[in-house]
C-alpha cells in the first residue's frame, strides 16, 4: 500500500523536487518559479531549472504544539534554507544527530509526509537533513 502511493506522488515532481525556474537574462533563480523576473521585468527569458537541494539553515523553529495534520511527529523543526543557487525554501528539517541551527548546511530528502484520513492516504514532500 505504501510502495504504491510511494510511486504515485513521486510522479508529481513539484511534491518532491525543488523545480523552480532561472531568469536566462540575469541568472537570477527562483522557487516558487516566477512568470517574471524581478529584476528583468519585460526582458525576462524563464527557463524551469531543478535545484539540487543543497543549502544551509537561515532560520529555524521548533514546533511543539502542531496542527493535527503533524500532530503525531511534534516536536519537530521546520526551517527556512537558503540553497546554495539562491532561492529561499521552507520546509521540515530532520533529526539526526547533527543539531539543526542557523548556518548547518542541510540536503534535500524524499520523505514521507503525513497520513490522511481512516483510508491512510499517505502524502510525500520534501524535507531537509542537516549533513
Ligand atoms: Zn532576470
Amino acid at each position: 500500500m505504501e510502495r504504491s502511493s510511494s510511486s504515485l506522488w513521486r510522479k508529481i515532481r513539484s511534491r518532491y523536487d525543488l523545480v523552480g525556474n532561472e531568469c536566462k537574462n540575469c541568472g537570477s533563480n527562483y522557487f516558487p518559479p516566477r512568470v517574471v523576473c524581478r529584476k528583468c521585468g519585460r526582458k525576462s527569458k524563464m527557463v524551469e531549472k531543478k535545484f539540487a537541494g543543497d543549502g544551509e539553515i537561515y532560520s529555524i523553529t521548533r514546533i511543539r504544539v502542531p496542527p493535527d495534520t503533524f500532530k503525531d511527529e511534534a516536536p519537530y523543526f521546520i526551517g527556512v534554507i537558503k540553497l546554495k543557487e539562491g532561492p529561499m525554501v521552507e520546509g521540515h528539517v530532520l533529526e539526526n544527530g547533527i543539531e539543526p541551527k542557523i548556518g548547518t548546511k542541510v540536503r534535500l530528502r524524499f520523505r514521507k509526509m503525513y497520513v490522511e484520513g481512516d483510508e491512510g492516504l499517505i502524502y510525500y514532500q520534501y524535507k531537509f537533513e542537516p549533513v
